[in-house]
């Protein structure tokens, strides 16, 4: 084993009883066991899998060098780059690279026959949430991206895309040019490109085109259950007239409507496979935007903290009204400066910075302490009417400059978001994570109406707390088409157990706060999904009631992600996998 900085921190499991390695053991023992499993039949568990998928497709997680890969450019595939308890708690025993979806159904039936959990992820980017890292520690990682990685279709005329969990958000869009088709369909992207576009779409992750909301774009899944068996949902169900005796289900050509209608017939189950520990995605439909002919994006800085109010109700009916016709942002002075430079260049003190420091960075910066980035799309015409109105209604605010990008060639954040609304990934706005030494960070991202009141209450609650823990408050508000998605980026150093534990109490106390005001969180971290689900808890817990039924209806067993988004199966006591501080 490696020596290291964690070197001295507690393994998440001891290795249960008697569990010597045996004689002619091949596999490594790993660092961390599944629940209930011991040495000798977590050694039977991986040969069987191996004997499905080949050993090359099988890693043992033995080592903690395993645990070294925490950069966004290389992500690790067993725990949480961004990790805010000890690095070895959240980790896999293994992970596992499926080849195709015969593969998958067949480890989901090892892992029922030997009672073992196991945790998807399509590439493992889900940074702020938890990465690749399993819940329940000891889970076996499903790769489900390392080969199951094509872009299967793109259907200029449908305007859609049937996806392989591998295919990121770059991948797509490099798929577009590298066709010669970006001049018709654009793909919605995040802020950095190199998540996986199902991964992010079923945890209802967001971008900023007008196809912004990525669930509400996506259109038909093929999906595994725990027990192994393959469905399509919405049109899917319905056999082509192409249907070919000769292939296996997965293989079969899909029903021409398959991507064009959600819903299908009867109830529409798409939702249960979003955030959910139901099913394994192993296709996805994605709408595609048509390229609108014409693109303008622009930034409106707005001058003061106090005009914040303003400027969401000045928002409100033209995001509505769908004059913003993109999902707009409205962000916080330092989450623009944090693009563009980390703290140190910026001050020495050791404490939040103040609202006259702030106000100093925001204008050594050409900025307001907020900043609104949004984008124009169509011909001209259509483009100069908007504008026209848009211009209009910010100009109420006293002190608001306009500004299109190429009257800031300098500004890293507007250059980058010139990209990111017109479906151009980047890689930019990983930097406002360097912020602190050894950045990583931790989102609280609780929904919002858009009405000034909301937000300069969400606003002055978690700026005020995030200061009572020593942070500096970064932050954004994310336009919907009805709501805000607050995204609060609590920004600590990973290396230092204190700043992670601050991050760790800040956001429990926040998410406390929130649901004490009937705000609640859209998507939230490994370590805090149990808190979170409990704030949602009309009618004595009736929606857990309902989950748990479902769950353990289709997975008696409690083997596909046990404890995820708060749901634990019948077999679980969640007592025994509280996180603590
Ligand atoms: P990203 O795309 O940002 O890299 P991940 O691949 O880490 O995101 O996925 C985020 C989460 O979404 C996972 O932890 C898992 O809960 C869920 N998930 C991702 N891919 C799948 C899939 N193919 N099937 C089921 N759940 C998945």
């Amino acid at each position: 084993m490696t020596t290291s900085a964690v070197a001295n921190e507690p393994l998440a499991y001891r290795q249960p009883e008697g569990s010597a390695p045996r004689e002619s053991q091949s596999v490594k023992r790993p660092l961390v066991l599944p629940p209930g499993t011991d040495n000798d039949k977590f050694q039977r568990f991986i040969e069987e899998i191996a004997s499905v998928t080949g050993s090359e497709n099988v890693t043992v997680i033995s080592d903690e060098a395993e645990l070294y890969h925490d950069n966004y450019l290389d992500p690790g595939k067993a725990h949480d780059m961004f990790h805010i308890v000890y690095k070895t708690r959240l980790v896999s025993s293994a992970v596992v690279a499926p080849r195709n979806v015969p593969d998958v159904q067949s480890i989901m039936k090892i892992c029922n026959m030997f009672e073992i959990p196991v945790w998807p992820f399509s590439i493992g980017r889900n940074v702020g949430y938890g990465g690749a890292a399993p819940r329940v520690p000891g889970s076996v990682g499903l790769d489900m991206g390392r080969h199951m990685n094509k872009v299967l279709e793109v259907n200029v005329e449908g305007a859609y895309a049937l996806l392989e969990p591998g295919v990121t958000f770059s991948a797509l869009h490099e798929y577009l040019v590298t066709n010669n088709l970006r001049d018709k369909l654009w793909v919605d992207v995040p802020d950095l490109g190199g998540g996986s576009i199902i991964g992010n779409t079923i945890e209802r992750g967001v971008g900023y085109t007008p196809y912004g909301d990525h669930w509400m774009m996506h259109c038909g899944m093929e999906v595994v259950l725990p027990d192994g068996t393959l469905i399509r949902t919405g049109m899917g169900s319905l056999p082509s007239p192409d249907e070919d005796s000769s292939l296996p289900p997965h293989e079969q050509p899909p029903n021409k409507c398959w991507q064009l209608f959600n819903y299908g017939f009867g109830p529409y189950n798409d939702g249960i496979f979003s955030q959910s520990s139901l099913g394994i995605v192993v296709k996805m439909g994605m709408w595609l935007m048509v390229n609108p002919g014409g693109y303008q994006s622009y930034l409106i800085t707005i001058p003061r903290d106090e005009d914040l109010h303003q400027a969401i109700e000045t928002i409100r009916p033209l995001r509505v009204g769908m004059v913003l016709q993109n999902v707009p942002t409205l962000r916080h002075i330092l989450l623009d400066a944090a693009v563009m430079g980390d703290r140190k260049s910026y001050t020495n003190e050791d404490r939040p910075l103040n609202d006259a420091e702030l106000d100093a960075i925001a204008a050594s910066l050409g900025l307001g302490r907020w900043n609104f980035y949004g984008a124009l799309y169509g011909p001209e015409p259509v483009r100069v009417a908007m504008w026209q109105v848009i211009k209009a209604s910010f100009s109420s605010i006293k002190g608001v400059k306009f500004f299109f990008p190429e009257e800031m060639p300098d500004n890293v954040v507007l250059q980058t978001r010139h990209l990111t609304l017109q479906g151009i990934p980047t890689m930019t706005e990983l930097k406002w994570v360097d912020w602190l030494p050894n950045g990583a960070h931790l989102f609280f991202s609780p929904i919002a109406k858009v009405t000034g009141e909301d937000a300069v209450a969400q606003y002055e609650v978690t700026r005020r707390r995030s200061e009572e823990f020593g942070f500096d408050f970064i932050g954004t508000f994310i336009v919907g088409m009805r709501e805000m998605h607050h995204i609060v980026c609590i920004v600590f150093d990973k290396k230092d157990p204190d700043s992670r534990q601050r991050a760790h109490r800040l956001i429990k106390i926040l998410i406390d706060d929130a649901a004490a005001r009937g705000w609640g969180e859209y998507r939230t971290h490994l370590a805090l999904m149990d808190q979170i689900a409990s704030t949602y808890n009309f009618n004595n817990n009736s929606m857990m009631r309902l989950n748990e039924a479902i769950k353990n209806a289709l997975d008696p067993k409690g083997i596909l992600a046990p404890g995820k988004n708060g749901i634990w199966p019948k077999n679980y006591d969640p007592s025994m996998y509280k996180i603590e501080i």
